[in-house]
């Protein structure tokens, strides 16, 4: 493949998120590659697998309309011919996300790593929407001195604030409406002095929603934040209706 291609790996359902990675592409190359694989090897929960959506037309379409050039849609045999060797996200891999999800950033690497090796793009757009993902790709990548330059997309929300995702399908109603507990949580402790307890506090007042972890980390080295901390970031991982939502935000009061 050609080595000036961007490239947008994604386990499709595609949304506004997913297209807004497909048109900053573009503006990195005129070939741009969009793969759609459900990587099993991140699922650590098999219902969520089984669960998870997947509309591999649409997708096409969307994505095709977003302005990719190619879409890849690759079997599990064709990215994990024989036994495939799992990589080790290191020790970040089991914090925050990897708490409640073990397994999942040496599923996420281990694919990542595939993607790149066939398709050798000169750019990666990732969303910021994962950012502990994106965050260890980044690392991977550094370390492996793989040629790829990983370029960060914004997240994208609903109107109403909700961080577009796949899973959100499966909220239902009530879910999205208790859902959005989670992006007014981020909005107010973006401005506060005390982030963590005013997360907590909002998080608290929604009966419906389960919390995974809210925090306040460094960018820079993924740590939680120290007042020394130049870039901070907010991030929250919880539960609402048996669908697990994640989301953060950059925090607007920096040292
Ligand atoms: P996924 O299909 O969930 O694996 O996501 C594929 C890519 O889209 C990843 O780089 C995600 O971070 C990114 N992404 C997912 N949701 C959003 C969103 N709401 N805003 C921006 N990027 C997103």
């Amino acid at each position: 493949m050609s080595k000036s291609t961007a490239f947008v790996p994604t386990m499709g359902a595609l949304h506004a998120g997913h297209l807004s990675l497909i048109e900053l592409a573009k503006s990195y190359s005129d070939e741009v590659v969009v793969s759609i694989f459900v990587n099993p090897l991140q699922f650590e929960n098999p219902d969520d697998l089984a669960k998870y959506p997947r509309d591999i037309e649409s997708d096409r379409a969307m994505a095709l309309n977003a302005g990719a050039t190619q879409i890849w849609a690759p079997t599990i045999d064709e990215i994990y011919p024989s036994n495939p060797t799992i990589i080790s996200a290191g020790p970040l891999g089991n914090k925050f996300e990897g708490v409640n999800r073990p397994g999942h950033f040496d599923g996420v690497i281990t694919v990542v790593d595939r993607l790149f090796k066939k398709v050798e793009p000169e750019f990666a757009i990732l969303g910021e929407k994962d950012f502990q993902q994106l965050f260890l790709i980044k690392q991977w990548v550094k370390e492996q001195q793989i040629p790829v330059t990983i370029i960060a997309a914004p997240l994208v929300r609903d109107s109403d604030g909700l961080a577009l995702s796949s899973r959100n399908v499966r909220l239902g109603d009530d879910g999205r409406r208790q859902a959005l507990v989670i992006s007014k949580a981020l909005f107010v402790a973006r401005e506060s002095e005390h982030p963590e307890e005013v997360m907590a506090q909002i998080l608290r007042s929604e009966p419906a929603f389960t919390l995974d972890y809210a925090v306040i980390i460094d960018e820079e080295s993924f740590e939680i934040a120290s007042p020394q901390t130049k870039h901070r970031r907010a991030l929250i991982a919880g539960w609402v209706n048996g669908v697990r939502l994640l989301d953060n935000i950059a925090m607007s009061v920096n040292a």
